[in-house]
């Protein structure tokens, strides 16, 4: 039986007709950059997952560029994030001029470790970038405490975790601010590029609308310097036919994910941890095994489709060589790299093909 990785075209042939009609509503009407279709976007958003204002932008990495330019941070800032996620959260700090400093992540979680990230603020640093990443929420609590004490500007990385509570509150709504990637693949994707920026700071909302649109408020008129990181009338049109159905695909992730942590038995396997203060929102299940590669092969012969999310972290990435970190920085991020391996967890998958995908991870070396 084969079992892909990830197939995106079951859900867009299952919503062709709704999206189809969402689209040609917005391109009758000339809806193309910003407009109704975004508003809309932005409002059932917020309604849906609990934010008071929510702004459409173009990708995932523009409100991570927009919290930066909030954040202040410049040159000879340093601002904390975890080694072990997509590079696209670290950019931001580039951007602005800011330094990005790394803190090794939890071995069950894959998040930022709440005393690493204390051990890691030098009286340079500015910030901390969160991510939630695969959809498990970090440990905010701790977080938070250690930014209270060094007045840290905290962002909150959303982008594979949306609809993901911490302690009953959602993600990205803890910190200053929260963002989102809309990118296909992604829990909510779009088709195409897209993200989105929330704050529950009325100050820094009402600036990254400005930023969002070149520093303006109105037309040719630029008080502050800013950048065009608006959502176009497409992807909010075909988002709002996505939106209704982010719940239920959400539930069968985490039903997909919970037949994986009762079934899968293979000696030697470290699976994902489920801690009590936040449900993940399964993006990815990756597990991690000492004989990964083997393991993977063995899954390729079964026709189970696998990926290697990430296979290099950051601190080892050739674009931050100047940054002076080294194999052994980050033990646990590099552990983590070299054992992981992630299943497939879309939620059109059906029930034979976990059943197969259990079966065959558990059959591995027999
Ligand atoms: C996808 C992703 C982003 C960036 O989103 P884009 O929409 O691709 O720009 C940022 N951070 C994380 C953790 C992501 O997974």
């Amino acid at each position: 039986m084969k079992v892909p990785f990830l197939d995106l075209s079951l859900q867009h042939q299952a919503l062709r007709a709704p999206a189809l009609a969402a689209l040609a509503a917005t391109y009758d009407a000339t809806r193309f950059c910003l407009g109704k279709d975004v508003e809309d976007f932005e409002r059932n958003f917020g309604a849906t997952l609990g934010y008071p204002r929510v702004l459409g932008m173009n990708s995932g990495t523009a409100p991570l560029h927009v919290a930066c330019m909030l954040a202040g941070f410049g040159p000879g800032d340093e601002v904390i994030t975890a080694p072990f996620t997509f590079i696209s959260s670290a950019w931001g700090i580039n951007y602005v001029g800011a330094r990005p400093v790394f803190a090794d992540i939890e071995e069950g979680t894959f998040n930022l470790d709440p005393a690493k990230l204390a051990a890691a603020i030098t009286p340079r640093t500015k910030g901390i970038i969160i991510v939630h990443l695969f959809g498990q929420p970090a440990r905010m609590d701790e977080i938070m405490a250690v930014a209270r004490q060094h007045q840290l500007f905290v962002i909150e990385d959303c982008a594979q975790a949306v609809g993901a509570r911490y302690a009953g509150a959602p993600v990205g709504g803890i910190g200053d601010v929260g963002t989102f990637s809309f990118y296909p693949t992604k829990n909510l994707g779009g088709c195409g590029e897209g993200g989105a920026f929330v704050s529950r700071r009325e100050d820094l909302q009402t600036r990254a609308r400005h930023i969002r649109v070149h520093g303006s408020d109105r037309r040719y008129y630029h008080d502050i310097i800013g950048g065009n990181f608006r959502m176009d009338g497409f992807q909010a049109a075909l988002l709002n036919v996505k939106l209704p159905h982010l719940a239920g695909w959400t539930q069968r992730r985490q039903a997909i994910a919970a037949r994986y942590l009762q079934g899968l038995t293979l000696p030697g396997l470290r699976l994902p941890d489920q801690p009590a203060y936040g449900r993940s929102v399964f993006h990815q299940f990756t597990i991690r095994h000492p004989r990964r590669d083997a393991l993977r092969e063995h899954l390729t012969r079964q026709e189970v489709g696998t990926d290697l999310i990430y296979p290099v972290p950051l601190h080892l990435q050739k674009c931050y060589a100047s940054l002076g970190y080294g194999p052994g920085s980050f033990p646990v991020a590099e552990q983590a790299a070299a054992t992981c391996v992630s299943l497939p967890i879309f939620p059109e998958l059906t029930d034979a093909q976990q059943d197969h995908v259990i079966a065959s991870v558990n059959s591995f070396g027999r």
